[in-house]
């Protein structure tokens, strides 16, 4: 069974070739046209998407070594995402799978997120806890199976990328500011500064005070030293970074300890977070967790994701019809 693989739920057009489970290709084409307005431009983005997508299909079947007339069946992200950009990932798989006549697969992109830890060996075993942190969303998902997953807590306002991105913001570094955060913060002393942690109840999860401490905190020693930030940068990310860290994996902590489960997964952009990892790896050995990480490539937005999810569908009979939309926002 080929399958072939579409992403396009951001800023990320990506396509990957899967074959009986294996992945045989996974090519990302990366915008950088919305570095220049510190964000994602929605409009400039489904542009990017309708430019990139041709190609990258066409790079992920040369590399897989896979012909079009082998392929099994077509998958796509259906929700969430940017409304514009999905739509260009719809329509080519919709108007591919008709040339084609064969099966098209709609991919919940959260979903496939938490399965990015399928990919590789080791596997989580079920039931198991995930923790998807992204650009867009924050979660804790009970696994049962690849195609049962139930939110047990979510965010309530900013994600954690988002966090990540408005402190960069913040420090005055360029967009997307997580990876810089991640840097710097290698070269930082994490306990320099404290930054409050917020008191949420149950498993959700708030970045909104943070981001508001770090604006405060940095106006007032801005006030008293203009070169407060460029001075103390490793510091100060190091710092943030600790903090919404172990806002993460305290939550994290307390869903292992109401649920008794100690398969731990990380999933989403946000993995790729070397404190992240570490902290993952700490409180797996405290609390005797066996944890999962998804290889880098997987963490970030991609297709290879998208292909696995897809194959568990494709194995489950679960098609979608040439009348599939996708939408902006979705629930599992
Ligand atoms: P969603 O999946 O919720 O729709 P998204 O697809 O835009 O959102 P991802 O591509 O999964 O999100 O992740 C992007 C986010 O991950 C950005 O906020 C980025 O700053 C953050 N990120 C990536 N690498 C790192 C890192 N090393 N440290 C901290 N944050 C990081
Ligand atoms: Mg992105
Ligand atoms: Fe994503």
């Amino acid at each position: 069974v080929n399958i072939l693989a579409i992403e396009s739920s951001c800023d990320e057009t990506s396509a990957a070739v899967l074959t009986d489970g294996r992945i045989r290709s996974n090519f990302i084409a990366n915008q950088t046209v919305h570095e220049q307005y510190g964000g994602v431009v929605p409009e400039l983005a489904s542009r990017a998407h309708q430019e990139n997508i041709v190609p990258v299909v066409d790079m992920a079947l040369k590399k897989a070594g896979v012909e079009r007339s082998a392929l099994s069946a077509i998958a796509f992200t259906q929700s969430p995402g940017l409304i514009g950009s999905l739509l260009v990932g719809n329509c080519f798989a919709k108007a591919m799978a008709l040339a084609l006549n064969i099966p098209l697969i709609a991919v919940h992109h959260m979903q496939a997120h938490v399965l990015a830890n399928f990919i590789e060996d080791p596997k989580p075993l079920f039931p198991f806890l995930c923790l998807t942190v992204s650009g867009g969303h924050t979660q804790i998902v009970l696994c049962e199976s690849p195609l049962s997953m139930k939110v047990i807590g979510e965010t309530l306002d900013d994600a954690a990328g988002e966090a990540f991105d408005k402190s960069a913001k913040l420090l005055g570094l360029p967009y997307p500011g997580g990876p810089l955060i991640d840097k710097y913060a290698q070269e930082g002393n994490p306990a320099r500064f404290k930054f409050p942690e917020p008191q949420i109840p149950g498993l959700n999860f708030s970045f909104s005070g943070l981001k508001t401490a770090i604006l405060y905190f940095l106006q007032e020693h801005r006030q008293q030293d203009p070169a407060f930030v460029q001075q103390h940068l490793a510091d100060i990310c190091a710092s943030v970074q600790e903090r919404i860290v172990s806002i993460l994996m305290r939550k994290l902590e307390k869903a292992a300890r109401e649920t008794g489960i100690r398969q731990v997964a990380i999933a989403g952009g946000v993995s790729a977070n070397s404190g992240l990892r570490k902290a993952l790896q700490q409180y797996g050995e405290k609390n005797g967790w066996q944890c999962y990480i998804p290889k880098f490539e997987y963490c970030t937005d991609n297709a290879a994701m998208i292909a696995i999810t897809a194959w568990y569908k494709y194995q489950a009979g679960e098609f979608a019809g040439l009348d599939a939309v996708p939408s902006a926002r979705a629930v599992f």
